[in-house]
């Protein structure tokens, strides 16, 4: 861009608007100068955009941005609309799969919006008015922002990158067909030689295998199937696993030995080669294509914790390397070993022995929840009911469970929520043709305190620009409080007697502990697989497995073994998020110590009234966002000091 012209553009508008406008007018036009592209117009268009378009009359830019808010709300809104709707036919269990499934739901009407918006030149008109600021700004003088600065902010930062959508809509189509491609792992344990789980069980990788191994503890024969379990995981993280016992029953398969058979005699089978890591690394390669049009966030990291976190990844390594590295965490690691009376094996990262859960049946757990919902339409029913329970008033939770659709899906579940005020949030929620599970349930409630949070912090929030929470660590928190009251909502577990003991609320304590510690591990992992393929972007699937078995073992061996006694296992590498989500499992630990300071906000306080409070603060910077909802930053520092007291507790 000639810098004369717009030298000559800035003088003119400083004679038109006055010289109080000088500073606005030079920032304004470099911000748009910076991102119009010769596609664009030539400069005296530029030159002519600037002079018709600039605003300094403080009455014409509240409405500009006014009616900009409300044309983005109606642009997202819809489009995640009509998203959600194209796509449900692959996620919802409404019928026999066919194939224009995927193809419908790889479609992604919204990822034109932001290139429509340039090529409109609505963006410029942002960029030429409102300022952008940056990540400092925001985490330092953006604690004396009004409302209002925020809502602007949001809105120009949107246009701070041009990603063109045929790069997005790789992204889309990648990440569909990994997510496809995960929820249809299925392991069917009854064909599992030898290990006598029961015939017609069916488990998702990792979630339903995972979740088996807890509800094996303290059960007869468990600790053998717990074993047969991580050996499956393992098979599957190396990619030794039968290709064709995938989501399959035809076959028996021998874990130990890997072999197969349909009736005749053991033989070998092919393996499955490494599809899990030829999805991965499309994920990573349609993300890299974003790189160069992120100037300031120049990967995938970088845009995952910067820019989409706003924290850096810096600060989220050290956060989590101080709940690994905790003195605390060979203490607690030890006393699972006593509780247990034998020596660690790698799985009892799961140990869920200090949840109340883990002393009730889980069977007789299915036959309560199968019986109460035996269709989604039950469950939504009973929402009203459910979020009352919660701590919400009645008529909250009436409004809420309106603004709430219970779908019947064919993965784990998950919380779809709106983008414009008036339309509905989704809880996709597994219901087999004998009612809801128990496990499912417990994932359902966690979606729904999702849900929840995305209907106060988009229908009940001032303005549609600050929408959401500030990253999806802090929906995961949310969605974790729901979760701990399951049992609660079961009627099988007093909360009020719960808190009066103190041995159970230390226990709940070491859980939250010990859940951290978990996915702190998967989290760093995670991390360090993407930083492995950015330095090495011509990586083969069977290299990526290579590395990601030998990054696993590192992780386990600095983080976990110290701890727990084993060493070399790679099960933190079986979580589905690596494969399909790109950089996703740091919100959890991230989410469990959010939620641990939320909690210990909450205690004497309403549920309902705070998580409404806390919602409506919507997309502020995290740390300011945590200043305002419990008064302190995020911080590891509560959680480990609530588990050693909790640890002291218990040894008196
Ligand atoms: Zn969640």
């Amino acid at each position: 861009m000639d810098t004369k012209i717009l030298l000559r553009v800035e003088r003119a508008l400083v004679a038109k608007h006055g010289e109080a406008q000088r500073d606005r007018i030079h920032r304004g036009l470099r911000q748009l100068a910076d991102r119009w592209r010769a596609e664009d117009g030539d400069e005296r268009e530029l030159a002519a955009f600037a002079e018709q378009n600039f605003l300094s009359d403080p009455r014409a830019l509240e409405e500009t941005a006014r009616r900009l808010e409300y044309a983005l709300e109606m642009l997202d809104g819809h489009a995640n609309e009509v998203t959600r709707e194209v796509g449900r036919f692959q996620v919802l269990e409404e019928g026999t799969r066919r194939p224009v499934d995927g193809l419908l739901a790889a479609l992604s009407p919204a990822a034109h919006i932001n290139d429509d918006l340039f090529q409109g030149r609505v963006a410029f008109v942002a960029l030429l008015n409102f300022p952008l600021s940056s990540l400092e700004q925001r985490l330092g003088e953006g604690r004396r922002w009004t409302r209002e600065q925020w809502a602007l902010a949001r809105l120009v930062e949107r246009f701070e990158h041009r990603l063109p959508a045929a790069v997005k809509q790789e992204i889309d189509r990648v990440s569909s067909a990994a997510e496809a491609y995960i929820d249809g792992y299925n392991v069917f344990c009854g064909r599992l030689a030898g290990a006598g789980f029961p015939q017609k069980l069916k488990l998702i990788s990792h979630w339903g295998l995972r979740d088996e191994i807890r509800g094996l503890y303290g059960r007869r024969g468990g600790l053998r199937r717990q074993q047969t379990l991580a050996r499956v995981m393992e098979r599957i993280v190396r990619q030794e696993i039968p290709a064709e016992v995938v989501n399959d029953a035809r076959l028996e398969w021998d874990v130990e030995k890997n072999l197969v058979r349909a009736g005749g005699g053991w033989q070998s089978a092919p393996r499955e080669k490494d599809v899990r890591y030829g999805h991965l690394l499309s994920v990573f390669r349609a993300m890299q294509k974003a790189d160069p049009y992120f100037p300031g966030y120049p990967t995938h990291m970088d845009r995952a914790f910067a820019r989409q976190r706003e924290i850096p990844e810096a600060r989220v390594r050290a956060l989590l390397e101080s709940v690994l590295t905790s003195d605390v965490a060979r203490q607690v690691a030890a006393l699972v070993a006593r509780r247990l009376k034998r020596p660690l094996q790698a799985f009892d990262l799961w140990y869920p022995g200090f949840r109340p859960s883990a002393e009730l049946d889980e069977r007789a757990l299915d036959a309560l929840t199968r019986e109460r919902y035996p269709t989604a339409q039950a469950f939504q029913s009973d929402l009203p009911r459910l979020l009352g329970a919660l701590g919400f008033a009645e008529e909250t939770a009436r409004y809420l469970g309106e603004r709430i659709v219970v779908d019947p899906a064919r993965g784990a579940g998950h919380a779809y929520g709106a983008k414009r005020r008036d339309d509905k949030a989704h809880l996709r929620t597994r219901v087999s043709a004998q009612g809801m599970e128990y496990k499912g349930f417990n994932i359902a409630i966690h979606e729904l305190g999702h849900n929840v949070e995305q209907v106060f912090s988009m229908s009940r929030i001032d303005h549609t620009l600050l929408e959401g929470v500030p990253n999806t660590g802090f929906t995961e928190a949310f969605a974790f409080l729901f979760q701990a009251h399951d049992l609660e909502l079961l009627g099988q577990a007093s909360g009020a007697a719960q808190e009066s003991s103190e041995e159970r609320a230390a226990l709940r304590t070491l859980d939250r502990f010990w859940s951290t510690f978990e996915i702190a591990g998967v989290a760093i992992l995670d991390m360090e697989i993407w930083h492995w393929m950015y330095a090495h972007p011509d990586a083969t699937p069977a290299q990526l497995r290579q590395a990601t078995v030998e990054l696993a073992r590192r992780v386990w061996n600095r983080y976990y073994a110290p701890a727990l006694g084993v060493r070399d296992s790679v099960l933190p590498a079986i979580y589905s998020h690596i494969v399909a989500y790109g950089l996703y499992t740091p919100d959890y630990p991230l989410g469990y110590l959010i939620t641990f300071q939320i909690e210990q906000h909450l205690k004497g306080r309403s549920l309902g009234v705070e998580m409404e409070r806390m919602c409506r603060l919507g997309r502020l910077a995290p740390d300011v966002w945590m200043e305002q909802a419990v008064g302190k930053p995020l911080s590891s520092e509560p959680l480990l000091a609530a588990t050693s007291a909790a640890l002291g507790k218990l040894a008196r």
